[in-house]
């Protein structure tokens, strides 16, 4: 038998059986409505209204029949991290579902790739060097579509891993986003590092985008809180959350 492609393989190495897709479903049903029930209680708790935050699913490592059944479930935000991956799976899931959905790329991003993230992607949040926001602009527009919504990202420590410009470098950055023409900045994003606590590493997010937004009123977007932070995302001020492992199980490594 042939073996199935990457995209539908799970962080096991799994392909699901398409006769699991009820089962399937229902778990992913299971896990929305418990997310949603977080975010709700988080909002209550920092006196937010839960319309004021979008949760984005993120699909990575999952099959794209995953994707189609949050869509289904009422899922808008889709999010992706590796181009290659991304690009399939966007193209799949056009043909599979009518669902109007919004793919975010939040992963690092090579500028090389920037070319083919600008074919597909609503929104990129991992824009952290002039050197991508250039690339991206390019794409867009060769791509001859509309401006690309961007996010800076801010580095909270300096792991490179996780991508991100310093903060003293990113309100420049956010300048220079924002004279380009193809691109649209929409606002910041950072992913809170293992050993500082959430609720620092969002607090300084926050005080960066009211930076930010004191230039570019309208780089209203705060991406912030994955699975085990967004809580404290929400607490912050963001207005974005994405969501991989609650909403659709472990995956074998958690960034890429
Ligand atoms: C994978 C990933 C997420 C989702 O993380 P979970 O902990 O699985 O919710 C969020 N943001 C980025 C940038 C990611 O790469």
């Amino acid at each position: 038998m042939k073996p199935p492609p990457a995209a539908e393989l799970n962080a096991g190495g799994v392909a699901p059986g398409r006769g699991d897709t009820a089962a399937r479903g229902a778990e992913l049903r299971q896990n929305l409505a418990e997310v949603r029930e977080r975010m709700r209680r988080a909002c209550e708790a920092a006196g937010r209204a839960p319309d004021e935050i979008t949760l984005i699913a993120v699909t990575k490592f999952f099959p794209v029949q995953d994707a189609v059944l949050l869509a289904g479930a009422g899922v808008a935000d889709l999010g992706e991290s590796r181009d290659q991956e991304a690009s399939a799976k966007v193209a799949e899931f056009g043909g599979l579902s009518k669902a109007k959905v919004r793919w975010h790329f939040i992963g690092r991003l090579q500028s090389n790739k920037a070319k083919s993230v600008a074919r597909y992607a609503d929104v990129v949040h991992s824009v952290d060097r002039l050197e991508l926001a250039k690339a991206l602009d390019n794409g867009v527009r060769r791509a001859e579509r509309e401006p690309l919504a961007v996010l800076v990202q801010l580095s909270l420590d300096a792991d490179p891993e996780r991508g991100g410009s310093a903060s003293a470098e990113l309100e420049r950055l956010a300048d220079e986003v924002a004279g380009l023409d193809s691109l649209r900045l929409a606002g910041v994003m950072a992913i809170a590092p293992l050993d500082v606590e959430a609720d620092v590493a969002f607090g300084q997010l926050e005080e960066v985008a009211e930076r930010v937004r004191a230039s570019h009123p309208e780089a209203r977007m705060i991406s912030a809180g994955m699975s085990n932070d967004l809580e404290a995302a929400v607490r912050h001020g963001a207005t974005h959350v994405r969501i991989g492992t609650a909403l659709l199980g472990r995956r074998a490594t958690p960034f890429r």
